[in-house]
């Protein structure tokens, strides 16, 4: 009997595979198509200080909105994009528009920007100077840009580590910043911090304390852990999915440089991102 439901449990795994295959390759061809249109779109997401509670930075999230329908969030193709090495482009017109609608805001306000870049786009041999030409066409300094990569980084460019590494090297050297994602997620964190040129730490949003989902002090003594390793190494610490006032006054005791979350604003269109910046300034700073 055994064995039988092995055998079924097989045929059953290959039809969804299959199925996903099919599926995969249908996103693939319908984002082609959208690449270099504006059926992509960038939101943007405030990142807080937690000392001034000013917006010092804004994060790039694509959108994929195909005429007609409902937005596509990230997590539904970039791993279809990624694949397929779509991402090179795409990532490219997200970075292009990002610097393009930030530079107003870096002018105005002096918010960053920070924008998320794969792993094939860091691997791509003029990945540097692409980088270089899209803030340079924008108008905006490199000092205003930051740029996020996984812990996985090194891992998936394989061969080209080495070249991943001196790109990094050298757009810090210009003056960009270089953010860690979603921290501790991934595997060998600390060989990736010490091996990493990186200025940013950003602390995976499973690590929010959540009185809801067991012990309370020890989810705290974690963050504090993080939080206490980014300084050791001089880096800056940011908490992701921050969604509550408690989860605020944590990460204030526990001496967490900045916070982004659903609590300081969820990410929205380029007009509605402008506007949210104009009150912020023109309002007193929340504390
Ligand atoms: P990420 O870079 O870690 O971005 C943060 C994600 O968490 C965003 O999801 C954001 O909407 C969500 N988030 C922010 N605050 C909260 C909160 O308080 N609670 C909860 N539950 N979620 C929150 P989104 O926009 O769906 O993006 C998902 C992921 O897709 C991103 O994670 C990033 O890894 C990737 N991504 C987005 N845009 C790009 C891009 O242009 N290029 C690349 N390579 N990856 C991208
Ligand atoms: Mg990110
Ligand atoms: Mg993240
Ligand atoms: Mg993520």
């Amino acid at each position: 009997a055994a064995k039988a439901a092995g055998k079924d449990r097989v045929v059953a795994y290959d039809v969804t595979l299959r199925e996903r295959q099919l599926q995969r390759i249908d996103v693939v061809d319908r984002l082609r198509t959208a690449i270099g249109t504006e059926a992509i779109v960038v939101h943007y997401q405030p990142i807080v200080s937690l000392s001034s509670g000013q917006f010092t930075a804004v994060e790039a999230l694509v959108r994929w909105v195909p005429p007609g329908q409902a937005p596509i969030g990230p997590d539904d193709f970039i791993p279809a994009a990624e694949d397929s090495g779509l991402i090179v482009p795409l990532g490219e017109q997200v970075l292009r528009q990002a610097c393009r609608d930030a530079a107003a805001w870096y002018h105005e306000y002096g918010t960053k920007l920070t924008v998320n870049v794969s792993p094939r786009q860091l691997a791509e041999p003029d990945f540097a100077s692409r980088v270089r030409r899209a803030l340079g066409d924008a108008g905006l300094p490199a000092s205003a840009l930051i740029l996020e990569i996984t812990e996985g980084v090194l891992v998936a460019a394989g061969a080209q580590a080495e070249q991943c590494i001196a790109h990094l090297g050298d757009l810090r050297r210009a003056g960009v910043q270089v953010a860690v994602d979603d921290f501790g997620t991934g595997y060998s964190s600390l060989a990736y911090l010490r091996d990493l040129p990186i200025d940013i730490l950003k602390i995976d949003r499973s690590f929010m304390p959540d009185a809801a989902t067991g012990d309370a002090v020890q989810q705290v003594a974690l963050v504090r852990t993080i939080v206490d390793l980014a300084h050791t190494l001089r880096l800056t610490a940011v908490a992701e999915g921050v969604e509550t006032d408690e989860q605020t006054a944590v990460l204030r005791t526990l001496g967490c440089d900045k916070g982004q979350g659903f609590h300081y604003g969820r990410p929205a269109s380029a007009d509605r991102t402008a506007a949210v910046l104009a009150g912020a300034l023109s309002a007193p700073a929340q504390h």
